[in-house]
């Protein structure tokens, strides 16, 4: 079985085609600047074939059929005819409440995923294109949905609310969702299976560490809280993202600069975090680097990241009793040694000790935990696409299973 895995954005499409025997990814590509000048779409293979072509699409169906062209025909194909894909895997931003499990695509669904477009602006109506797009190239194949909010649907109303006036939930439903929840759940179920322990045993704290970054607490396999709120914008500074802060700057802000409306959701959103207080680079490299050379804003800017991991870290242990594992991942958690060393400096009441020889490692799995130390500190690179594919199939088989009664 071969499952299609789409992540749309509005002018941009990702894909991966993975042969779900032996779970491998036989190409994966990126459609760029769908419905601007300059579109352009690369194509890799699994077997070391790259190609970056110009190319013109107006709009997602275009695109679709460009990335179709380009894995059935010439030296990028990997298939001969498009009836080889089976399904289509796509990932949501937003579900909120609506949705606690991957689905397959009907109308229903789509209107639903629709409705959240209000809270997901930059995220849902591309989403839905992709999906039309798709069933305008692929006819009625099956399409399933997979939530970047569904892992956090587990998390209790003491984790997921707000305190402010309980009307604005019931009315609004403002809470913390959660997001980067696939990853969540790809890292903690892989950290389980490393342990060789049923992941309902475990308390795992897992760092999504990236140009957004969440951390989630898994407790027993379920998300117990998360670090992201009602949007992405929540929880731990970012590349440009602010996360947390004390809501009356908003009014502070207005009143000092004539700031409003969705120019604060450009500061908070694109101007802030690692960007903004270092004025030098949303980029964890180019952070880590300008500190070295003793750029004094770059060094408080990681050093804030770190601390503000180390604070969930904490807290999170707290609010499950205890830590058996703490897993890296995203590209900062995958990749910086300093990030992950300044983290889990003088956390040994938590067990924690991280070998460093180890920590200089790169690899999709690294074991960075001290001899004899309690807690497990891993890398695990993570794979949402993989994820994707699989409740994917999972939703497939359960379609061709006989009914009920
Ligand atoms: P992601 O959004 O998961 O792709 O992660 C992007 C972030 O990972 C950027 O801030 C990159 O600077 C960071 N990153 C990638 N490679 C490294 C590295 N070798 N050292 C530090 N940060 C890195």
């Amino acid at each position: 079985m071969k499952i299609l895995v789409i992540n749309c954005g509005s002018s941009s499409l990702k894909y991966q085609l993975i042969d779900m025997e032996g779970e491998k990814v036989l190409c994966k590509g990126n459609c760029e600047r769908i419905g601007i000048p300059g579109s352009k779409i690369t194509h890799k293979t699994a077997d070391g074939y790259q190609v970056e072509r110009d190319a013109s699409f107006a709009n997602h169906t275009e695109a679709f059929a460009m990335l179709v062209d380009m894995m059935t025909k010439g030296d990028g194909a990997v298939i001969s005819d498009v009836k080889e894909i089976n399904a289509v895997g796509h990932r949501v931003a937003h579900g909120a409440d609506m949705f606690p499990h991957s689905c397959l695509v009907d109308e229903e669904v789509i209107a639903k995923i629709d409705s959240l477009s209000e809270i997901a602006p930059l995220h849902n109506p591309a989403h839905i294109q992709g999906i039309r797009a798709a069933q305008r190239i692929f006819g009625d194949i099956p399409q399933a949905v997979v939530f970047d909010t569904s892992f956090h649907h587990s998390m209790p109303s003491k984790a997921y609310m707000f305190a402010i006036p309980y009307n604005y939930y019931k009315e609004y439903h403002i809470r913390r969702y959660g997001f980067h929840g696939t990853s969540h759940r790809y890292v903690s179920k892989k950290c389980a299976e490393i342990m060789g322990r049923p992941i309902e045993s475990l308390k795992i704290i897992t760092c999504h560490l990236g140009n957004g970054s969440s951390i989630t607490a898994v407790d027993g396999g379920r998300s117990v809280d998360t670090t992201m709120g009602f949007t992405p914008t929540g929880g731990l500074m970012m590349g440009t993202r602010s996360g947390d802060l004390d809501p009356s700057l908003v009014t502070f802000i207005a009143e000092k600069t004539g700031l409003h409306g969705n120019e604060f959701l450009r500061t908070f959103n694109e101007q802030s975090g690692l960007l903004g207080v270092s004025a030098i680079s949303s980029d964890a490299r180019d952070i880590e680097k300008a500190a070295s050379l003793g750029n004094e804003n770059a060094a408080l800017a990681q050093n804030m990241l770190c601390y503000q991991i180390k604070k969930y870290i904490g807290s999170y242990a707290a609010v499950m009793n205890g830590v058996d594992a703490i897993v890296f991942t995203g590209g900062i958690g995958e990749n910086s040694s300093t990030v992950r060393e300044t983290v889990c400096q003088d956390m040994d009441y938590l067990g924690v000790k991280i070998d460093l020889e180890q920590n200089k490692k790169r690899g999709d799995f690294i074991d960075l935990t001290a001899e004899g130390a309690k807690t497990k500190v891993f890398v695990i690179a993570t794979n949402e696409e993989l994820m994707i594919a699989r409740d994917t199939l999972a939703l497939c088989g359960k379609m061709s299973q006989p009914a009920e009664g």
